[in-house]
């Protein structure tokens, strides 16, 4: 009984603290959306990943939680973005957030290999030049994005993979290096030896009981009319022989060109690797003359669905209208348009 009420108190207490911030937040964004209307437009767009995340299997405590982190990770984008900084500066701001989070399946909060060990992907993609990095298989990579950036603004390459990464990333003063420990959490551990009690083999999208994922992902628009576009992730549970998902791949799970939009993605990779998804919505907008949402629903909600692939994306184009898609029962997701206040979701009703 009388730890019911202590646990009563305690989500009481979160969901308390919850609303105060976001009372604070959108109230602050109520003035600044005024400030706002004299800037040329700016625009920003996250996800922590998509999968059947329904409001049943959610605690009001781990909601908050999740809500409290996307709105913190949102604020620091858009918070560059109003102070006339890049879109790059925004979406790895934004990331490093959540790549610091064990909430989600990025930096702190990876999973799990086959072999017990936390194994990153990250890619970042400047539309103003179309340059683009990306890294593969890291381990002792504080923040994955930061390298994918050094990648692409201080190598002549767009992707290192796993040993070759982590050299380059040593040579780079931006680069945290911390011990493999360090990404061990026990949550995601308890999901690896699920996973292993399931058929040999078994390959699982971050997975809680509930199957979703858990990368993430910003898409930005700056108030010089630059996008850029970003994605993290631990890739899939109890993945083996140096599997590599969408998210380090140009194009499948993120892309930006100012010409039209930036993607960023999150799902089951290997569907987002075989419909180029973050591309595709692209090239649409600029070969058929499709809105973001046309072109993001073309995608996600028909060719992705017809071959089977889960998952979503969120999106930016060069006018700053924002399109989050996603296939699933829900969506880690947020917007936030310059003039406007705060959007956060979760599940697909928000
Ligand atoms: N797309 C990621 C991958 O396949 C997984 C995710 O989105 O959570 O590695």
């Amino acid at each position: 009984m009388l730890k019911n009420h202590k646990k009563l108190t305690k989500i009481k207490t979160i969901l308390l603290a919850f609303t105060l911030l976001l009372t604070t937040t959108v109230t602050t964004a109520k003035t600044e959306a005024k400030a706002e209307d004299n800037m040329p437009k700016f625009a920003i767009a996250l996800h922590g990943g998509a999968g059947t995340i329904l409001k049943g299997n959610m605690t009001p405590e781990l909601e908050a939680e999740y809500r409290a982190k996307l709105l913190e990770a949102l604020t620091a984008g858009h918070d560059v973005l109003a102070e006339g900084g890049s879109s790059v500066d925004a979406v790895e701001a934004a990331i490093v957030i959540m790549e610091d989070s064990p909430l989600f399946n990025a930096g702190k909060g990876a999973v799990f290999t086959s072999e017990g060990k936390n194994e990153l992907d990250a890619s970042i993609m400047d539309g103003s030049d179309l340059n683009a990095g990306a890294i593969s298989g890291v381990r002792i990579v504080k923040n994955p994005i930061k390298l994918a950036r050094a990648v692409m603004e201080n190598s002549n390459h767009v992707m290192l993979q796993s040993d070759g990464a982590e050299s380059f990333a040593a040579s780079q003063e931006s680069i945290e290096i911390v011990d493999p420990e360090y990404f061990y959490t026990e949550r995601r551990y308890n999901q690896l030896l699920r996973v292993r009690e399931m058929d040999e083999g078994t390959v699982i999208s971050d997975h809680d009981g509930d199957h979703k994922f858990g990368t993430v992902g910003i898409a930005a628009l700056d108030q010089h009319g630059n996008l850029a576009a970003g994605t993290s992730t631990g890739g899939m549970t109890n993945k083996s022989w140096g599997r590599v998902g969408d998210t380090p791949i140009i194009g499948a799970g993120t892309y930006a060109n100012n010409a039209s939009c930036a993607v960023s993605a999150t799902g089951a990779g290997e569907y987002f690797i075989r419909a180029t998804v973050a591309r595709n919505i692209c090239a649409l907008m600029e070969y058929k003359g499709l809105s973001l949402q046309e072109a993001a629903d073309e995608v996600v909600m028909k060719q992705l669905v017809d071959m089977g692939g889960e998952g979503g994306i969120i999106s930016v184009d060069k006018d700053g209208n924002v399109a989050l898609v996603f296939n699933t029962k829900g969506m880690y997701r947020g917007s936030w348009v310059s003039g406007e206040e705060p959007h956060i979701g979760i599940y697909e009703d928000d």
